[in-house]
């Protein structure tokens, strides 16, 4: 069970904003997520309001966009993954905060910005693949473990420079202090078994091939490769391990989304949010994607258990990144 509780409001203000909006009854999105996994939810938004929701998908470029665009842009909001992307879009200015009950009373106050300027909206959690073969049960269950002397040449992971492990390595500063993370981050390298390369799926199928035993990865991965014929056998070959169940929790980060500054369907924009955020938003978002909803009131994917996550602060995780790049760097974690 994760460690949080708190109420959930109905997302409200739909019959307000049909009636009274003299704009078109449209909201515009730039979204970094992929069509499969934000549409069914647009689409579930749609049908329930009428208010039709326009999509620029792009992998990279849109926080530079609406730069460029700046007051002529039509956005009204902005979709990504990864606390340091909102975080980024945040301190580019193009953002402006939202107060919203329905979104306070939704989501977790550690999964969004205590001024409003981003919320989350899924969250993922950072866990261990172990191999079923060559890791007994309860072989290892903390993020602190990584370090130990038995994991010497066993552990497989991406690049520490790469967005997801630098939060985590964040989250080891806030929780440890900047030397003793430091250390950790000096003996998680010592113990790799091969150096930092490829995507999180690319250290299961490593496990798979025997080149290492234990690697960290996202949660919804387990589910894409179960999913994939030609990934299966990886994710068979591994048990999912949500690292520190026994104290503060999982690591966890998410995706999320921000409202654009001077937003030109602001009500509708701010609409689309609280539906998201709203339980059965939440339930699509789990259903659909196989993420997790912010509030562990909400049931989580199939496959995939519930879990104790950590509470501490996104936005703490946001304001430690740029040290944990440097460490990264330090401690020369991808040589
Ligand atoms: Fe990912």
């Amino acid at each position: 069970m994760r460690n949080r509780t708190l109420g959930i409001a109905a997302a409200t203000g739909f019959a307000v904003l049909a009636a009274a909006s003299a704009q078109a009854a449209e909201v515009n999105v730039y979204s970094y997520r992929q069509p499969f996994l934000v549409e069914p939810l647009f689409k579930a938004f749609t049908d329930k309001t009428g208010i039709a929701v326009n999509v620029v998908f792009a992998k990279k470029g849109l926080v530079e966009r609406l730069k460029s665009e700046g007051a002529a842009s039509p956005a009204d909001l902005i979709f990504t993954v990864d606390i340091g992307r909102l975080h980024d879009a945040m301190k580019a200015g193009v953002v402006e905060p939202v107060k919203s009950d329905a979104l306070a009373a939704n989501i977790p106050a550690s999964l969004r910005d205590p001024d409003g300027n981003w919320y989350g909206l899924t969250t993922r959690a950072r866990l261990f693949f172990v191999s079923k073969d060559r890791v007994p049960g309860g072989g290892i269950g903390t993020y602190e473990q990584l370090t130990d002397p038995e994991w010497k040449g066993r552990i497989c992971t991406r690049s520490g420079k790469h967005v997801y492990m630098v939060a985590l390595t964040a989250s080891m500063i806030a929780h440890h202090g900047k030397e003793k993370a430091e250390a950790w981050l000096a003996g998680l390298k010592v113990n790799l078994a091969r150096r930092p390369q490829g995507n999180d799926r690319a250290q299961v199928k490593a496990i798979h091939a025997g080149e290492c035993d234990v690697s960290i990865g996202n949660h919804y991965y387990y589910r894409k490769m179960l999913d994939d014929p030609k990934q299966r056998a990886w994710a068979d070959s591994v048990r999912v391990v949500f690292p520190n169940q026994d104290g503060r929790g999982a690591h966890v980060n998410i995706s999320g989304a921000a409202l654009v500054k001077g937003a030109p369907n602001r009500a509708n924009a701010i609409a689309l949010l609280e539906f998201l955020s709203s339980r059965e938003g939440q339930g699509l978002y789990a259903r659909v994607n196989g993420e997790y909803p912010v509030s562990p009131e909400i049931a989580g994917p199939e496959k995939l258990a519930a879990f104790k996550a950590d509470t501490l602060s996104l936005a703490r995780v946001a304001e430690l990144r740029a040290e944990a790049g440097r460490m990264a760097d330090r401690v020369d974690y991808d040589g």
